[in-house]
């Protein structure tokens, strides 16, 4: 178990498509330790294997304090459209308004290869969907028009008054979203 490097924007490894997870064992478990320790040291929301450098099905997505291991996910159904702010570990400095489903079940198996479904809403449901297009080396940015809707967050900067432009999104909700990155 140990913190890794999380691959940038612009790392080709981050559009890789990850590979179905056939083998249960040592490497798998590793790396799923790994992307726990990574995301919650970050910290963050989720983190996908390729943000790790690894062209897997494999992610960790951590909301509430629930812990859920995804090996070889898929959404097996989906209701409604939500759009909030969403960001990413691999694009820092950055959050933009994404519209996604706004409640999915997604179908995955544990890291002993046992089916199970968690169905997700909200933060959960967002960070479902965000975790498995990075399986399929797809960033939120690809569903943006242009990267002028990219809203520059600053680093530790936690001044109220710094907000800039009338009717952008508040402090308290670019805070909210940079805390929630995945
Ligand atoms: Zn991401």
């Amino acid at each position: 178990m140990s913190v890794k490097p999380i691959a940038m924007l612009g790392d080709p490894r981050l559009r890789l498509k990850g590979e179905p997870v056939d083998s249960f064992g040592k490497f798998l478990h590793g790396l799923l330790d790994d992307l726990a320790d990574t995301m919650r040291h970050a910290p963050g929301v989720g983190l996908a294997a390729p943000q790790l450098g690894e062209a897997k099905r494999a992610c960790v997505v951590e909301v509430q304090s629930r812990l859920y291991e995804l090996v070889n996910p898929r959404i097996a159904r989906s209701t409604g459209d939500d759009t909030d702010l969403e960001g990413c570990l691999s694009v820092p400095g950055y959050v933009a308004y994404v519209t996604r489903r706004e409640k999915v079940w997604v179908v995955a198996q544990d890291r002993h290869g046992r089916s199970f479904k968690v169905a997700g809403s909200g933060l959960l449901g967002r960070a479902l969907q965000h975790e498995l297009d990075h399986l399929d080396g797809k960033l939120y940015i690809d569903y943006l028009e242009s990267m002028d809707e990219l809203i520059a967050v600053g680093q530790g900067d936690e001044d109220d008054g710094s907000e800039s432009g009338g009717d952008g999104p508040t402090g308290s909700a670019i805070r909210e979203a940079t805390h929630a990155l995945a």
